[in-house]
């Protein structure tokens, strides 16, 4: 029997079993991949907006993180797949066979990219799909590319393949764009750049690689297809929650729904990061989140 048991090691599961740790808690953190770090370990910009850190991407950032917390002494268990949670209970069952029981539980299992579902996405994976504008702008440099999506990811992206790609074609199903107007006044000026609006990528084509993607324009009856050598798929995220939505209450889309606190509906279960934050998804945001559980469940254990 734990005090706390928190599952997902990205900057609030990180953040939490920290501050579980200072304040006395017996803290156990289940990472389902192979090490902690979450989204971090997908992140290839510099990041230089978390208050008095800068770090060349998201695995520097990792390590500072870690070297922050080496003397922490909660337990963590990496590539712990969950079977089941039971969140009144505050029991977690995982496919190994292990049952672990706690006072409380913290949910940080952060959210994933979106699938498009359309033909080419899984088969061309790793071969003409690009994963990350940043990691793989060299690569990528002399060709083609089209960019689904109308965010910032999407429009971040494009605007740092400009500068290597003779053509860019970003592919937006809606009739303005949601990225951030810093980014869209960029994409204005840069001629290397089209964007479609009201259009949708059907397939994506090719042979060993990606060598084409078929667009249909919303006011066209037919679809078009167009030459490209890599394709870019930024369409959102979505939050992981499956295990546990049937028993939490969560918004439209599956977020977890909290008080200020990031307290759900059921007492001493907490949700923390992006996994109940859709509208301001924070690096920042993330590690205060584990912060303000931690000490509420602190004060709640008397410690
Ligand atoms: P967003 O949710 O901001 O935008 C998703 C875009 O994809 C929307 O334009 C949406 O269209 C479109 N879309 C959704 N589903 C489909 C679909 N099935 N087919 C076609 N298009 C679809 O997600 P992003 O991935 O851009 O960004 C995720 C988060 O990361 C955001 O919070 C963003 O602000 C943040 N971010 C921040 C950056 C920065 O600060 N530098 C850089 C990159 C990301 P519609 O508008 O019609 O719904």
């Amino acid at each position: 029997m734990h005090d706390v048991v928190i599952i997902g090691a990205g900057p609030a599961g990180l953040s939490a079993a920290f501050w579980c740790d200072e304040l006395g808690l017996d803290t156990l953190l289940l990472e389902k991949s192979e090490s902690a770090g979450g989204q971090l370990h997908s992140i290839y910009n510099p990041i230089n907006n978390y208050l008095g850190l800068t770090a060349a991407n998201g695995a520097e950032l990792l390590d500072r993180f870690s070297s922050g917390i080496e003397s922490a002494d909660f337990d963590l268990w990496t590539e712990a797949e969950i079977e089941s949670v039971d969140v009144n209970a505050k029991r977690i069952r995982l496919r190994n066979g292990e049952e672990v029981k706690s006072i409380a539980l913290i949910i940080a299992t952060g959210v994933r990219r979106r699938k498009l579902g359309i033909p080419g996405e899984e088969e061309f994976a790793g071969r003409g799909i690009i994963e990350s504008g940043a990691r793989d702008r060299d690569k990528l440099a002399g060709k083609d590319v089209c960019i689904v999506g109308g965010g910032d990811a999407a429009a971040e992206n494009a605007l740092l393949l400009s500068g290597v790609c003779p053509t860019v074609t970003l592919v937006h199903r809606g009739s303005s764009l949601r990225a951030r107007r810093e980014f869209t006044e960029k994409l204005q000026s840069v001629h290397c750049i089209t964007v479609f609006k009201e259009a949708t990528v059907q397939r994506i084509l090719g042979g060993d690689r990606v060598e084409g993607v078929e667009i249909l324009r919303t006011q066209a009856i037919k679809p078009f297809q167009m030459a490209v050598e890599g394709v870019l798929i930024r369409i959102g995220v979505q939050p992981n929650t499956e295990l546990i939505a049937e028993q939490l209450n969560v918004d439209e889309r599956g977020y977890l729904l909290t008080d200020a606190h990031y307290e759900t509906n059921v007492s001493n279960v907490f949700a923390v990061g992006d996994v109940s934050n859709p509208l301001a998804p924070t690096i920042g945001g993330a590690t205060g989140a584990g912060a303000t559980a931690a000490k509420v469940i602190a004060t709640r254990l008397n410690r």
